[in-house]
């Protein structure tokens, strides 16, 4: 082996490097971690022609940075908490709806033996998730309800559990692709139903319908444009002319209202449908998420009549999509706090969605106001927020943000997403923003810190 190879530092050796040796013993990371880094980090040395790697330091304390920085990358893969100052409050890419304190609090309560399947009063088997479907049905007015993983889940469940094998009519206009490259006509069809679609990307009319049932026609689905909005020349026939159309022919009208609004977000100037507006239009099943505008876990929620949900909670794919123990205490309680009627002091996500802009801006202002004076410029921004996670497509709501002015923003995005504070921002017109609509206000101090952390350090040439 030529020269500079044989000069690399041992395994050993920089385990016993006290930046490497810390972080093993005070738990941060597992010695096993720490030593695969150093071997990646020797390997990808060793890899280096003898005339690059002459040129690189390989000292110990070179290679033991090295092996931290690749002990960091991997720690930021673990789940962590993050800060969304995206200013979209359901990211899905961050999880969507933070939970409620009182939902982490039953979460950690939950991790013991719990009485997921027993009645405590007789001390009987029961069923799963009866406490949060008793809920459910008094805040929606359905006669039953039932829970499962998400809403594609309940999508699926619902048609093979009412139309195996045969025809759904659905609206050229509603084939909607739900992000991560999904498209729900993939995830219907994969439930064993056939699609027929009918009408026009804008238009769809009750005679469409209509002229599509024969007596191959398993079911009706109407699926919610959550994501996106047509406007101009566009029609498609209201509630109860599809449920009456569909009672004519004896057929399920199934109701696929994804973002799952529970109260009418009118008093704080945004439109959605209301489940309890759908459930009581007659809609034969009624679905839609958890961890959107309900504000909980990730669960699909399927409402009915005590017979159709009963037959779904049979079907052998129920039991495949069956929800954890720890998904629905988080849904138990966040569905008590809606009924306690104070969901938008108590849920996250509504508690961001309804804040005024003028409250926003005034936490933007005190982050800016106690932070130095540095080379970055920063100042208060006025945003337009979303909802995200597919609700209130095309609606914004008046957000406000902390803009920062330097001359690196793509490092800055990146400084603050992989540092300890974990925050997630955006570049808009050359500086980073961050948004504080979709931020815990607990979390403003944390930003402030960060900033402050990074200023120093910029100042001294590291960003
Ligand atoms: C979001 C959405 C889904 C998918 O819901 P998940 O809970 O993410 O599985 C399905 N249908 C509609 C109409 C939606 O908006």
């Amino acid at each position: 082996m030529p020269g500079p190879h044989r000069r690399l530092p041992a395994v050993h050796r920089i385990l016993e490097h006290p930046s490497i040796r810390q972080q093993v013993e005070s738990g941060r990371v597992a010695r096993q971690e720490a030593a695969a880094c150093v071997r990646q980090v020797l390997d990808e040395l060793r890899a280096l022609p003898p005339d690059r790697l002459e040129q690189t330091h390989t000292s110990p304390d070179a290679v033991a940075e090295r092996a931290a920085a690749c002990i960091q990358i991997r720690q930021n893969e673990r789940l962590q908490r993050l800060i969304n100052a995206t200013g979209v409050i359901l990211h899905t890419n961050l999880g969507r709806a933070v939970l409620s304190g009182r939902a982490a609090e039953r979460v950690a309560q939950a991790v013991a033996a719990t009485n997921v399947e027993i009645d405590r009063n007789t001390g009987r088997r029961s069923r799963r998730g009866v406490r949060a479907e008793s809920l459910l049905t008094r805040l929606t007015g359905a006669e039953a309800a039932l829970i499962v993983n998400n809403c594609a889940a309940a999508t699926m469940l619902a048609l093979q559990g009412t139309a195996a094998g045969k025809e759904v009519i659905i609206s050229r206009g509603q084939l909607v692709e739900i992000g991560g490259g999904f498209r729900l006509p993939d995830v219907f069809r994969a439930a064993g139903v056939i699609l027929k679609e009918v009408g026009t990307a804008n238009r769809t009319r009750i005679d469409d319908y209509r002229q599509a049932i024969t007596s191959e026609t398993g079911a009706v689905l109407r699926v919610h444009r959550s994501n996106f909005r047509v406007s101009g020349f566009v029609s498609e026939p209201e509630s109860r002319e599809l449920v009456s159309l569909c009672r004519e022919h004896s057929l399920p009208f199934i109701d696929d209202l994804g973002s799952g609004c529970l109260t009418d977000l009118r008093p704080v100037g945004l439109q959605e449908p209301v489940v309890s507006d759908r459930v009581a239009a007659g809609a034969d099943l009624v679905l839609f998420s958890g961890d959107k505008l309900l504000g909980g876990p990730q669960a699909g929620i399927l409402l009915g009549s005590a017979e159709r949900i009963d037959a779904l909670r049979q079907h052998p794919l129920a039991r495949a999509l069956r929800v954890c123990k720890l998904t629905l205490a988080a849904l138990e309680a966040t569905l008590e706090q809606h009924l306690a009627g104070d969901a938008f002091a108590a849920v996250p996500a509504l508690t961001m969605l309804a804040a005024p802009a003028a409250d926003i801006r005034r936490r933007c202002e005190q982050i800016v106001c106690r932070l130095p004076k540095s080379s970055w410029q920063v100042t208060v921004e006025d945003t337009r927020c979303e909802a995200g996670g597919g609700c209130l497509a095309g609606q914004t709501i008046p957000g406000a943000a902390v803009r920062i002015t330097c001359d690196h923003p793509q490092q800055l995005l990146r400084a603050l997403r992989t540092g300890p504070a974990g925050i997630l921002g955006r570049i808009e017109n050359g500086g980073v923003l961050l948004d504080l609509r979709s931020v815990c206000p607990d979390d403003d101090r944390l930003i402030e810190q960060e900033l402050r952390r990074l200023m120093d350090s910029s100042g001294s040439g590291d960003l």
